[in-house]
């Protein structure tokens, strides 16, 4: 019958399994065996009902858990005013999303966007705009660290240390040159007058989880002056308080012309900034960059509800206690386990460098954990990398360190 035509479609949603992401979805990923469907805390349940604790954060994104009530109240309330406008007006919760970023950090204007790599496009854009203004065309050159990680698009991808990223996709963008990581003569051989900015984590975070030395950033500071280079940092992975200070430069006391941050900001709704100061920001006028979602308003409201509960001193205090907290269980675990080795990091950003025996084994590793109830990550084939909620509670933190020792346990008696 012709009624039953316009019948609405059934409101109870269609199963999937994980055969569906092999079956429709580009194959770019290859996601773990399970789906999870809901998350609250640290905790998070996958389509069977199996419960896991979560030390990934979604990589570091997550940094005030699932489902937080005020994070939930900040997105609903924003849903029931206004989405989106263009950049054609701007909008409330941007404007004060970009005070309260100003007002913490040494920077003076904000440009807002909805990753990490679009932070840095906008950063690398940004530094060669101001070398040509200021300059000419002859001073565009950009120096980062190998093993460095800046983003998938084509600008950001081949200026992060990884050329297997950038092979096959033809001719890279040129200019850009890569130099061991913590090596100040590197650096300083590498630097020029061409040279218009030099990209450094501060923390390497996909590389390995390594931490810049406080003298290499120093120096790099120092060289960016005497070439008239910018200095960006890349705190998409390091920022809004996972190291226990809202940024990681606070920690080492060297200030960057440019940063950028992502992860983090929005606690797992997408949103990036470009951070900068008024002289270089004023080089970006109307018409030479832009973004359709950037600094809409509902990514805005939620990043502003994040900012101001990770903002607050005794947060970030927390965060330094509960990572001395990993430290030592993880140091007991190397001891007594000796899968690891070396416990690094700043933070609750924290590798465990996996000791000779277990190189190249991060990822069964973590697959072990997973069948024992526990989401790790990995940086890189042979470092394991926790990145908890910076508010993990007490329980969940024993817990999913329960569940890593067992995870130690059951592999070196499976190895014995
Ligand atoms: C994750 C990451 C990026 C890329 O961010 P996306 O949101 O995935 O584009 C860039 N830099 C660093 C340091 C990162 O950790």
């Amino acid at each position: 019958m012709l009624a039953e035509v316009h019948l609405p479609r059934q409101t109870k949603q269609e199963t999937v399994d994980r055969g569906d992401f092999d079956r429709f979805m580009v194959p770019n990923y290859a996601p773990a065996a399970f789906i999870p469907v809901r998350g609250e805390g640290s905790r998070l349940w996958d389509q069977s009902g199996r419960e896991l604790i979560d030390f990934a954060g979604g990589i570091a994104v997550n940094v005030l858990g699932h489902a937080h009530p005020k994070l939930v109240s900040a997105l609903t309330e924003q849903a029931h005013k206004l989405w989106h406008v263009s950049n054609v007006f701007t909008n409330e919760p941007a404007l004060r999303l970009a005070r309260k970023l100003v007002d913490a950090t040494f920077a003076d204007r904000a440009f807002l966007c909805n990753s990490g790599a679009e932070a840095n496009e906008a950063a690398f854009k940004l530094a060669r705009r101001v070398a040509h203004d200021r300059y000419g065309e002859e001073k565009y050159e950009i120096i980062a660290a190998l093993n460095s990680f800046h983003g998938r698009t084509l600008f950001t991808v081949c200026v992060g240390g990884q050329l297997k990223y950038s092979d096959g996709f033809g001719p890279r963008i040129e200019g850009i040159s890569h130099v061991p990581f913590n090596d100040l003569a590197a650096l300083q051989n590498a630097i020029s007058d061409r040279t218009c900015a030099v990209v450094l984590e501060p923390i390497q975070g996909e590389g390995g989880v390594l931490p810049a030395e406080r003298s290499y950033l120093e120096g790099a500071r120092t060289l960016c002056d005497q070439f008239n280079a910018l200095l960006i940092f890349d705190e998409v992975q390091t920022g809004v308080g996972r190291t226990g200070e809202l940024f990681a430069y606070q920690h080492y006391g060297v200030e960057p012309d440019i940063l950028t941050s992502a992860k983090s900001l929005g606690g797992g709704f997408p949103i990036g900034a470009m951070l900068t100061r008024e002289g270089l920001a004023k080089h970006l006028v109307p018409g030479t960059h832009g973004t359709t979602y950037g600094g809409n308003p509902l990514g805005c409201a939620v990043a502003e509800a994040v900012f101001d509960l990770v903002r607050d001193q005794a947060l970030l205090d927390g965060v330094k206690q509960r990572a001395e907290q990993f430290k030592s269980r993880l140091g007991q675990m190397a001891e007594q386990y000796g899968v690891f080795n070396e416990i690094r990091g700043l933070g609750l950003l924290i590798g465990c460098a996996l000791s000779d025996g277990w190189r190249a084994r991060a990822k069964e590793i973590l697959n072990a954990a997973a069948g024992q109830g526990l989401i790790l990550l990995q940086a890189g084939p042979d470092v394991l990398r926790f990145a908890p909620s910076l508010i993990v509670s007490e329980a969940d933190k024993v817990e999913g360190l329960a569940r890593f020792e067992r995870t130690l346990m059951l592999l070196t008696r499976a190895a014995d």
